[in-house]
């Protein structure tokens, strides 16, 4: 194929400007969705993601474009992820791209995720194509916007492009820009092949559907891969490209894109960033980018019935299949019987997870308080990683402890400044600088320890920015802590899902914090139930649950049984997220609840 013909480009924007309509706009008008089987947001596939508006897994569609020239060029447009837990993996996306439409939404400007975004674009020497979207809006600033663009990200006004995605203003022109400003790819078809994996998913057909673009050489079906970074071989069965759907090809060459299945049954084979080669002539060296993320965020998730252990074992498994960054391991808890501890690339995905295993799987469960991996050094010299707070040795083997810190770059308007400043100090903090992009836009610099923002830092940003603040953050490394575990007991026995590791100085403070939080969301039983927060032996915050004094029904009088029953199936309704500890039930904010307590 004539590689002058071929544009391979990325969309990059921060959360809701308006990727996905983008996207959905351009497939529309190359024709390569038909009118009568589009939906909104073609990309995104998952329930979920529609419905909260993000993308998890990138995926790629090759176009078909006549431009204003009379020539026919075929554009491979590559989904990027778009939110801060994925960032690493919009990396893999934007290397197998030569240019990126920037996408800013014109009644919102700039925000972390565009910098951060841009950042990388330009880190992979992509060719940046800026458009301003949603301009329809009556809010639409675009001066303003424009502004911050050329002081925030040098980026020249004229080059600015002005589009609605939702009323398809404006895309013949970001179609003419890709092909008149995106370098076309380079590369030998004579070489050995070097293509780099971009995406997968899972088909249960099909095993594992992995997504590439070729740099060198050329693939065909039937050839025996080498998966360079993992070692593996595989050989292919079928070959071909999404326009978006599947079509089977005969070859792809340098610059192309597409898909390969090989019956792979074991997601952990497939890494983003990882080169394939062809085994029997391979390549002497892999292409950058080969890396495997480890999860950073660790939760226990539990059944709420433990009876669904079996079941929730089954669809963590057939999770993994399609998001091997996902791990998980078995583990029991005492009174909380039969759980699993799972990894996550951060909160949010986390959450999805979660969610997932509820709505698809229809498990109902309970969560414990999430947790980053300490590095312990002990008395003997030996460092051990722990992931789960009530696996910490007691403090007299430990010498010292280590915690994940991050870098986090938020954008927020100027006049909430201070309140950014004060929220990132009390979360231990460190100031690194401050830079005005445009006259109401500052972005904050701060390095702070990781376990302070996976927990509703975010959530808190929001709040004090009143919605306009965003934020993306990259790990730099393990810093020394004075840390302890705090742990929590019901009734005299440590409840181990309740367990956390505290700064020192604010155990104290904490621990009270804690039980009274407690007190309030673990309802009244038919017995007193005693609290306490405990640093080793110390007991050092207690209060105590009330025992209950009477039936709630007893006061529906007059033996009205239908309102009886509406009272009960409420009751079990509240139940449905309790967990039984002992005799006590506790519900799923319980577990959250050490989250949600202020400094
Ligand atoms: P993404 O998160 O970047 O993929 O953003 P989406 O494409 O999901 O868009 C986020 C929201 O903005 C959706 O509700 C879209 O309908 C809306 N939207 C996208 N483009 C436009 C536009 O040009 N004009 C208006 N008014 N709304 C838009
Ligand atoms: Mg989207």
């Amino acid at each position: 194929m004539d590689l002058s013909l071929i544009r391979n480009f990325c969309i990059i924007a921060h959360i809701d400007h308006g990727k996905s309509t983008l996207a959905d706009r351009m497939l529309q008008m190359t024709g390569s969705v038909e009118v009568r089987e589009f939906r909104d947001q073609v990309l995104d596939s998952m329930d979920l993601e529609r419905e909260r508006g993000i993308t998890i897994k990138a995926s790629a569609v090759r176009m078909k474009y006549k431009a204003a020239d009379g020539k026919n060029y075929v554009l491979n447009l590559i989904d990027t992820p778009g939110h801060v837990d994925f960032s690493s993996e919009v990396s893999k996306s934007i290397a197998a791209c030569e240019g990126a439409v920037l996408v800013v939404d014109a009644s919102q400007g700039v925000e972390a995720q565009t910098v951060a975004n841009l950042n990388l674009a330009l880190q992979h020497n992509l060719k940046v194509i800026p458009v301003l979207n949603k301009v329809d809006l009556l809010n639409a600033d675009v001066a303003r916007v424009t502004r911050q663009l050329e002081s925030a990200l040098l980026i020249e006004p004229e080059e600015c492009l002005h589009v609605s995605a939702k009323e398809g203003i404006g895309i013949e022109q970001v179609f003419e820009r890709i092909v008149r400003d995106v370098p076309p790819p380079v590369g030998s078809a004579d070489l050995p092949l070097r293509a780099t994996i971009f995406d997968s998913d899972f088909d249960v057909y099909k095993g594992v559907v992995v997504y590439f673009r070729v740099f060198e050489g050329i693939i065909r079906p039937r050839a025996k891969l080498r998966f360079m970074g993992t070692g593996v071989t595989h050989e292919i069965i079928e070959l071909g490209v999404m326009e978006p759907k599947m079509r089977e090809v005969d070859s792809l060459g340098p610059g192309e894109v597409g898909y390969f299945t090989a019956n792979i049954r074991d997601a952990r084979q497939i890494v983003n960033g990882d080169t394939v080669t062809d085994d029997r002539a391979p390549a002497s060296e892999a292409l950058p980018g080969f890396e495997i993320l480890n999860p950073v965020v660790f939760s226990s998730m539990y059944p709420v019935n433990p009876k669904d252990f079996p079941q929730l074992r089954e669809a963590l498994e057939k999770l993994h299949l399609s998001d091997s960054s996902l791990t998980f391991e078995p583990e029991s808890s005492g009174v909380l019987s039969m759980g699993f501890r799972c990894g996550f690339l951060g909160l949010l995905h986390m959450e999805i997870v979660q969610e997932r295993l509820e709505r698809e799987y229809d498990l109902n469960l309970v969560l414990t308080i999430p947790s980053v991996v300490y590095k312990v050094r002990l008395n003997t010299g030996a460092l051990v990683e722990v992931d789960n707070p009530s696996h910490l040795p007691p403090g007299g083997e430990i010498s010292e402890m280590l915690e994940p810190w991050v870098r986090a770059t938020m954008m927020c308007p100027v006049d909430s400044i201070g309140a950014v400043m004060e929220l990132a100090t009390n979360r231990r903090g460190a100031y690194k600088s401050t830079e005005y992009v445009g006259e109401d836009l500052v972005q904050i610099v701060f390095e702070l320890p990781l376990s302070e923002i996976i927990i509703d830092f975010y959530d808190k940003l929001k709040s004090v920015t009143r919605g306009y603040g965003s934020l993306d953050y990259e790990m730099i490394g393990y810093h020394a802590a004075r840390l302890v575990r705090l742990d929590v007991m019901i009734n005299g026995e440590i409840c181990e899902a309740l367990s956390s590791v505290v700064p020192q100085d604010r155990a104290y403070a904490r621990g009270k914090q804690l039980v009274d939080k407690l007190k309030e969301l673990i309802p009244r039983q038919m017995f007193q139930v005693a609290l306490q927060a405990a640093i080793g032996n110390n007991v050092i915050a207690r209060c105590n649950v009330k025992a209950l004094k009477k039936n709630v029904t007893a006061k529906c009088y007059g033996g009205d049984i239908t309102r009886k029953r509406k009272l009960w199936d409420k009751q079990k309704e509240g139940k449905k997220r309790m967990k039984q500890f002992g005799k006590v039930q506790i519900p799923q904010e319980a577990f959250l609840a050490a989250l949600k307590i202020e400094n």
